[in-house]
């Protein structure tokens, strides 16, 4: 502040800086009540103010301030949390200490902070790895446990074997490392430019590399020709292995005999990348859960199928980023129906 600005404040008085000090700690995030050497409150910011005259929780988050300003004015820090369930489930960090001399204080001043995100953020990250950790743990363990067995193995059949699963367990390793690189990389907003890209490249691109898979398994693929002038932004390879992830599950997903259809198209301003199976289905109460890192409906089919429980998030990142989204209909022991969807850009690339 410049030594003209404050003068001016000297002679605007001290009414009038108390008035901008108070209107300034209106603008805090935090709750902020002081009070005399008495316990009488003789400020409460905004925050503060809107915790009072709520019901039930709150009306316990202001019994704690008031104690913890009693405790204050006995002349110590004082510090606690208070985790409320109601009206809403949310955690509270109260700091009340002395001001104005220690013994005895003059006054005291608390300090309230709403950590419920913090909170939910954290447990969210131990839960992350945890999870991480028990997957890496799963291939890793059962690596060591074929080392063991194939160690003075003589039959030349059983260590041909015992080999091709050290093989398996190693890619599927690899496979979370790759997917969990990928997924971190678009979190951290690493995404690179966007380009002007045919819908059709896009599904052309994406469906490739799994007839004969499906084949293998019985599963009929059919890909629908997709009108040619229709172009997205998008970054390729993340939207190219975003739909492969859909058709791949879509194949795992399926019995011998059934089909996945691939579609692609326009709705209004935005394309669509559909893919359809006749599959297991999703049972409704996964449906939402499914997007998120490493939840499986059924663990051991998943793992059977070499899957790492992170394509679905990896895609709707991936859709989040192009602007657009991705959505499942599903009906158990029928099929399902997922759906990503992103704008739609209407010029065509230089050079056509
Ligand atoms: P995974 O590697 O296990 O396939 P994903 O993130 O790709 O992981 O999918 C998460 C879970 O969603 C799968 O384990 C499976 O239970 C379910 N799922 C995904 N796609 C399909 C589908 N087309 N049909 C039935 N279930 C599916």
């Amino acid at each position: 502040m410049s030594l003209e600005r404050e003068r001016e404040l000297d002679d605007a008085g001290a009414g009038d800086v108390l008035a901008l000090v108070v209107q300034a700690v209106d603008k805090a995030n935090q709750g902020l009540v002081v009070c005399d050497g008495e316990g009488r409150v003789v400020l409460r910011n905004a925050p503060a103010r809107d915790l009072v005259n709520a019901r039930d929780g709150d009306f316990l988050a202001e019994k704690a301030i008031e104690a913890a300003l009693g405790r204050a004015l006995g002349g110590s820090f004082h510090e606690e949390t208070l985790d409320l369930y109601s009206p809403t489930r949310h955690t509270l960090e109260i700091r009340a200490y002395p001001i104005g001399g220690t013994n005895p204080p003059s006054g005291a001043v608390a300090i309230v902070d709403d950590v419920s995100e913090l909170r939910r953020l954290e447990a969210v990250r131990r839960d992350f790895v945890a999870n991480l950790s028990h997957e890496l743990k799963t291939p890793l363990g059962a690596l060591s446990l074929l080392a063991e067995t194939l160690d003075g193995e003589e039959d030349p059949e059983v260590v041909a074997r015992l080999t091709s699963r050290v093989g398996a367990e190693a890619t599927r390793f690899a496979r979370i490392v790759d997917d969990l690189l990928d997924l971190s990389r678009i979190e951290a907003g690493s995404t690179g430019s966007l380009s002007q890209v045919a819908l059709s490249c896009i599904v052309g691109e994406a469906v490739e590399g799994f007839h004969e898979p499906a084949a293998v398994r019985g599963i009929r693929l059919e890909v629908a020709a997709v009108e040619p002038e229709l172009y997205v932004m998008a970054n390729r390879r993340d939207l190219v292995s975003a739909v492969s992830n859909l058709v791949d599950n879509a194949i795992k997903y399926s019995e011998p005999g059934g089909a996945v259809h691939v579609t692609a198209g326009s709705e209004g301003e935005r394309a669509y990348l559909r893919v359809r199976d006749e599959g297991i289905g999703i049972p409704r109460r996964d449906r939402e859960r499914i997007f998120e890192r490493f939840y499986r409906v059924d663990r051991a089919r998943s793992r059977w199928t070499g899957g790492t429980g992170l394509g679905l998030a990896i895609v709707r990142h991936v859709a989040a980023y192009h602007g657009g989204d991705v959505s499942v209909d599903s009906v158990e022991g029928e099929g399902s129906t997922f759906t990503l969807c992103v704008p739609l850009t209407d010029q065509e690339p230089a050079g056509g």
